[in-house]
C-alpha cells in the first residue's frame, strides 16, 4: 500500500521556482532514495512534505491530502524529519534530546523501551547520555538526530544527507544502523543522499531529480546498471 505520494509537486523560494514537477511514492514500510545534483531540489522536496515550504501539486499521506498543513500537524500525523545539519538541540543532553523526540507521546512504558532500543542501536550514545549534544562528534550527532526522530515513533522518516561531513567508516556505521532500524521497526523512509553508493545499501527504489523535476525512477538494481547513473552518482 502507498503511504506517501507526490504528484506534480511544485515549490518556490520567493519568485524563484525550484520544484517544477516532482512525483514519487513511498510504500508502507518501503525505503526510497532521492538522487540528484546539487541544487536539483532534493532538500526542498522534503521541506514541501514537512510543510516548511509552500508547495503546489498533490501530496498525500495515508490517503489524506497533507499539502499546506502546518509542520506540527504533519509531524503529528507520523512524519519525522532529520534535516540536513541534523537539527539536534545543542544545549540539551543526549537524554533530553531523545525525550524531546517523544514529546507528543503519552505511553511512558513504550517510550522507555524505545529509549533503550535507541541506545542499543547506537551504543555510542549510551556512553554519552549526559553530554550536551553540541559536545558530540559529527557522527554521534547524526546518530542522535536519527534516534530522536525515531523516538516520535513515526510511520515515515525523512532523512536528509545523513552522511554529510562524516568519514566513510562513520557514515557506513550510521547507515548500517538506519538499515537495522528499518528492518526492525518497519518505518518507511525517504532518503536524500549525495553518496549514492551508501543510499543503495538502504533503499529499494530511487527517484532522480534534475532541476526540480522527476526524470527517472527505478529499483536500486536497475539504476545501478545505468551508465548515466554510474557516471553521475557512483563515481564510475
Ligand atoms: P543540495 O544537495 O545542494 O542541498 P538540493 O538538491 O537539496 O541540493 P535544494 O536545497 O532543494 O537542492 O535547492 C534547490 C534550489 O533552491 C537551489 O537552486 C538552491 O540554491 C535554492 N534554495 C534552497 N534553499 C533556498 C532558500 N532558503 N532561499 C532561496 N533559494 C533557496
Amino acid at each position: 500500500m502507498t503511504l506517501l505520494e507526490l504528484t506534480g509537486v511544485t515549490a518556490s523560494y520567493g519568485p524563484v521556482r525550484v520544484l517544477e514537477g516532482v512525483s514519487l511514492s513511498v510504500p508502507e514500510g518501503g525505503a526510497v532514495g532521492i538522487l540528484g545534483a546539487n541544487g536539483a531540489g532534493k532538500t526542498t522536496t522534503l521541506r514541501a512534505i514537512c510543510g516548511t515550504v509552500r508547495a503546489g501539486g498533490r501530496i498525500t499521506f495515508d490517503g489524506k491530502d497533507i499539502r499546506g498543513l502546518r509542520p506540527d500537524r504533519v509531524a503529528a500525523l507520523g512524519i519525522a524529519h532529520v534535516p540536513e545539519g541534523r537539527g539536534t538541540l545543542g544545549r540539551l543532553s543526549v537524554l533530553d534530546n531523545l525525550r524531546v523526540g517523544a514529546y507528543l507521546r503519552k505511553d511512558r512504558k513504550a517510550i522507555a523501551a524505545d529509549l533503550d532500543y535507541c541506545l542499543t542501536l547506537f551504543p555510542q550514545l549510551r556512553d554519552r547520555i549526559s553530554s550536551t549534544a553540541s559536545a558530540l562528534s559529527g557522527g554521534e550527532q547524526q546518530m542522535l538526530a536519527v534516534a530522536r526522530a525515531f523516538m516520535a515513533r513515526p510511520r515515515l522518516l525523512l532523512l536528509d544527507e545523513a552522511s554529510l561531513g562524516l568519514a566513510p567508516g562513520v557514515a557506513k556505521t550510521v547507515y548500517d544502523a538506519i538499515g537495522r532500524l528499518r528492518r526492525e521497526s518497519g518505518i518507511a523512509m525517504l532518503v536524500v543522499e549525495q553518496n549514492a553508493n551508501l543510499a543503495f545499501t538502504l533503499v529499494d527504489t530511487a527517484t532522480v531529480l534534475e532541476t526540480g523535476r522527476t526524470v527517472l525512477t527505478g529499483s536500486a538494481a536497475e539504476l545501478r546498471g545505468l551508465d548515466e547513473i554510474r557516471r553521475a552518482y557512483l563515481g564510475g
